[in-house]
């Protein structure tokens, strides 16, 4: 009997598939519990200008469990997107975000700075998203202009009329958008157009082989030329080198992220009021605090 119906059961899962859905499963109990006590942190990783100075920060995602080393986003934001653990992450993770933003809104030395953070795709479709972000600016009484969404290509190409309204009615409230990791997708320039973006992400995969990979040399000029001609801003991620800086800088790019730089770093460690001061001679205007 036993036998008959070993041989007559159709296997889907061998012992390695098998070891994998485990393995999931743990993690997928381990982010539950993550978030209910409160392992989640937020890095801030700066961006400067091409004089260096520090102009605003994307805010990055870091699960520490107590005891053992951080977990990459790269390795839970996946698994939190299947399951739908994305949704509470994305409300926890825009929530400290104004908080941080608030902190800087509230010192004339850091007022200006502009935080992004990364959106996920099933959390910008929540019916509710629009509202969400809308209450949580309203309720961290934070300036919605220093606060910048992070979407990618494959989310913005999905049910791309709808994301199109939802991304003005965002603007409204006065906050900006970037296309993270751009080049990666298949987004064409018609697309492009149509959509309220303030600027483009240029994929790291892009920036690593810049001095050595004629392709990418060519891929990051045609996008700094694109960006500059659809009159948006442009942004290099992973930057670790002052030749990828110099390239960059020598072809338009305007502003920069990457190790060169800074790491993500705990709010503790991002640099100071200090460091982010105009060089001498130039007069900023400090926005009072609540400019709304
Ligand atoms: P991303 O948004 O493209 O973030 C940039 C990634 O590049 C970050 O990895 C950052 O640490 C890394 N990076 C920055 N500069 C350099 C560099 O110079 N060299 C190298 N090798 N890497 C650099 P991280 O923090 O591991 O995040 C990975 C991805 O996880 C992010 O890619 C983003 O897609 C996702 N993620 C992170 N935080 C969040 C979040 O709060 N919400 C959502 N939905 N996704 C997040
Ligand atoms: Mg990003
Ligand atoms: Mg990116
Ligand atoms: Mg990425």
């Amino acid at each position: 009997q036993a036998k008959n119906a070993g041989r007559n059961t159709i296997r889907f899962f061998n012992p390695e598939m098998q070891a994998a859905i485990d393995a999931r499963a743990t993690l997928e109990t381990a982010l539950r519990r993550a978030i209910e006590h409160e392992e989640l942190r937020l890095y801030f990783q700066p961006q400067v200008d091409q004089d260096g100075r520090v102009i605003g920060a994307e805010a990055l995602l870091r699960w520490l469990p107590p005891g053992s080393a951080p977990v990459s986003p790269a390795r839970f934001i996946p698994l939190a997107e299947e399951t739908g653990l994305i949704i509470p992450i994305g409300i926890w993770v825009l929530e400290h975000a104004c908080e941080q933003l608030r902190a800087w809104q509230a010192n004339p030395q850091t007022g200006d700075l502009v935080l992004s953070i990364n959106v996920s795709a099933r959390q910008f479709h929540q019916p509710d998203f629009v509202d969400l972000v809308r209450d949580t600016i309203a309720a961290s009484r934070v300036d919605a202009r220093g606060l910048k969404l992070e979407l990618t290509e494959s989310l913005v190409l999905d049910r791309v009329d709808q994301v199109i309204g939802r991304m003005q009615t965002l603007k409204a409230l006065g906050l900006g958008f970037s296309l993270d990791d751009f080049g990666t997708g298949y987004s064409s320039l018609s697309y492009l157009k149509r959509l309220p973006l303030d600027q483009v992400k240029i994929d790291q995969s892009f920036v690593r082989d810049l001095a050595h990979d004629q392709n990418d040399a060519a891929i990051v000029k045609a996008v700094l030329a694109m960006s500059q001609s659809l009159g948006l801003d442009a942004v290099a991620e992973g930057v670790e080198t002052e030749d990828q800086r110099a390239f960059l800088v020598k072809h338009g790019c305007q502003q920069f992220q990457g190790f060169l730089f800074g790491k993500p770093v705990p709010i503790e460690d991002f640099p100071a009021p200090e460091r982010l001061q105009p060089a001498p001679g130039v007069v900023l205007e400090f926005p009072e605090f609540g400019r709304n």
